[in-house]
């Protein structure tokens, strides 16, 4: 067995979302973190990717564990489906596993995995790897970047975090476990670099309180504040800007809910006691009583803010005299829906304070200055830019090279798929590997094929056309003449539908009346050619003709329209 260590990310590598990423030692395999990714593909009805786990196939025998860094959907969410292919044992902070757990039981998979729970500075062996876990802070709580033993060297991957000394919850990140591996030697980092194009410090989660504070002595009307899910920090800091202005507080949309009654339960929440009111009762309140904490900072149409912007949720709609706080960043691919809900929020009257306006938000990840204290803290020999768009990953390794003395040789730029192998004295990319994604329908927890979102691609774009013949079942003749729909199709339909048949035509532009006419004519002789065994197979025969009505759609338009050949033998 050969003594490399191969380090291969199945994703999270020049894009947003979906971090994962195998390392290999011999004949053992461990995965760090299983996230989702957020496709542009979602106007197709995919809502979410994952990495494609096929690609660990080969290795089944070998993968020992899953560890998670922490809980946010693009580390955590595509768990149910990994473990669904390869049930390991899971190790992850507290939080995480409470989080995990959720999602494994809408999965119904949660009876069939062991999660261990792991606190910081513990140590877990898992063959040649031994990993030791250290306290980060990031938006979300319980954070972990990991060191790892190799028999190579040790690799210190971050995970998400910024150098946050006065956390709103928890503890600070801990230097001090950063700065012990630095003086034993790191091989390399892998660094989180979603901020690394950010020049100074990411400032403390503290630091959105005074303008809270703010806001809430100058509300009027109900408070509405809408933040991700999974920003404990600021969910408390709301609990208690609340509490000191004597509003109380009304969880709305189902992953706030579950978060809170997750962070609740295992601790990590501190909610005074008559704080939390239902929907029914905070709507009996007047309305300098009440704050609604409330998912939808994105503009997602299905979420609480946007509902309550647009129609009602539960019947509750935003009014004049109302302040909406959007204590969340942009998502990139986001800001049409969030500038079209903002624009619902002032037709409704109400005053919206938005990131650019307040500090009402502030980044869970590492700008330069960040990135510097933990580089000096670790001292590796290579620096592995991680998670994040290749702009990041390139600014990452300019800022290392610029400002940390480090040079070219010594930061690797790798990309979803390399193989990046150290085998003690060097370290280099040896090979590329095919990965892929995988896309899921989250409403029905299933995998979508690849082909599937490619022909939905093909329908939005190029359009249908369904061709129906009549054949005598007896006599295999064809009665009457085929009959042509096409929907959407470029040079065919000029106005949405247009289709011909004996019965005649119905359309909008000569050209297409012509064209149609013609792929007509290109049927019938399609069908005057088949074989007598191609008439009397109906698949053979709608394959027959869909290739004969695509060749000439294609050269006539240049479109490829889905082709949807019916046969009726009566
Ligand atoms: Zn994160």
């Amino acid at each position: 067995m050969a003594s490399v260590l191969e380090i291969i990310p199945l994703g999270g590598i020049g894009e947003f979302g979906m971090n994962c990423m195998a390392l290999r030692y011999g004949d053992e395999m461990i995965i760090l973190d299983a996230g989702m990714g957020f496709p542009e593909e979602t106007a197709y009805g995919v809502d979410v990717s994952i990495p494609n786990f096929e690609f660990l196939e080969p290795y089944r025998d070998d993968i020992t564990a899953i560890v998670l860094t922490h809980g946010h959907e693009d580390h955590l969410g595509a768990l149910p489906y990994i473990l669904k292919k390869f049930n390991v044992p899971v190790y992850c902070s507290h939080f995480t596993a409470g989080l995990a757990e959720s999602k494994l039981e809408e999965h119904e998979l949660l009876g069939d995995v062991l999660l261990h729970r792991v606190e910081p500075r513990d140590i877990v062996e898992l063959g040649s790897f031994i990993i030791e876990f250290i306290r980060v802070s990031h938006s979300l709580v319980d954070c972990f970047s990991l060191a790892i033993k190799t028999p190579v060297g040790t690799i210190i991957h971050t995970g998400d975090y910024k150098v946050d000394e006065t956390p709103v919850i928890g503890e600070p990140i801990d230097l001090r476990s950063f700065r012990r591996y630095g003086q034993d030697g790191v091989l390399a980092l892998l660094s989180d670099s979603t901020n690394a194009t950010v020049p100074g410090r990411t400032p403390s989660e503290r630091a959105v309180i005074p303008a809270f504070e703010e806001i809430f002595a100058e509300a009027k009307g109900r408070i509405i504040v809408a933040a991700f899910a999974s920003s404990i920090h600021r969910i408390q800091i709301v609990m208690d800007v609340a509490q000191q202005f004597n509003r109380r507080v009304c969880v709305l949309g189902r992953s706030m809910q579950k978060n809170v009654e997750v962070a609740d339960r295992l601790g990590y929440l501190d909610i005074p006691d008559g704080l939390l009111v239902a929907l029914n009762q905070a709507k009996l309140m007047s309305d300098d009583e009440i704050v609604y904490l409330v998912t939808g900072s994105q503009g997602e149409s299905r979420a609480a803010l946007s509902q309550m912007a647009t129609q009602s949720y539960k019947g509750l709609t935003i009014d004049e005299g109302d302040t909406v706080v959007l204590s969340a960043r942009i998502i990139p691919g986001n800001e049409r829906l969030i500038s079209r809900m903002i624009g619902f929020i002032y037709k409704r009257g109400a005053n919206i304070i938005e990131e650019k306006r307040r500090l009402i938000h502030v980044s869970g990840h590492a700008s330069q200055e960040d990135i510097r204290i933990l580089t000096e803290a670790v001292r590796p020999r290579y620096v592995v830019p991680i998670h994040g768009e290749y702009r990041m990953l390139f600014r990452h390794k300019e800022f290392v090279k610029n400002h940390l003395g480090y040079s070219e040789e010594n930061i690797i730029l790798i990309e979803n798929g390399d193989v990046l192998e150290f085998d003690g004295e060097r370290a280099a990319v040896i090979d590329k590997r095919e990965i892929g994604r995988t896309f899921i329908d989250e409403s029905g927890f299933e995998e979508i094929s690849s082909d599937l979102v490619r022909e939905r691609k093909q329908l939005a774009y190029e359009g249908t056309i369904t061709l129906a013949i009549t054949i005598d079942g007896e006599t295999g003749e064809l009665i009457g003449e085929p009959r042509i729909v096409a929907r959407g199709v470029r040079g065919l339909s000029s106005n949405g539908m247009s289709s011909i048949s004996s019965q005649g035509i119905n359309d909008n532009g000569s050209e297409g009346r012509n064209m149609l006419k013609e792929a007509l004519s290109v049927i019938t002789a399609a069908l005057a050619g088949a074989s007598r065994q191609t008439m009397e197979d109906d698949s053979l025969l709608k394959e027959h003709l869909r290739v004969e009505l695509k060749r000439f759609i294609y050269k006539q338009t240049g479109s490829k329209p889905v082709i949807m050949p019916m046969i009726i033998r009566v």
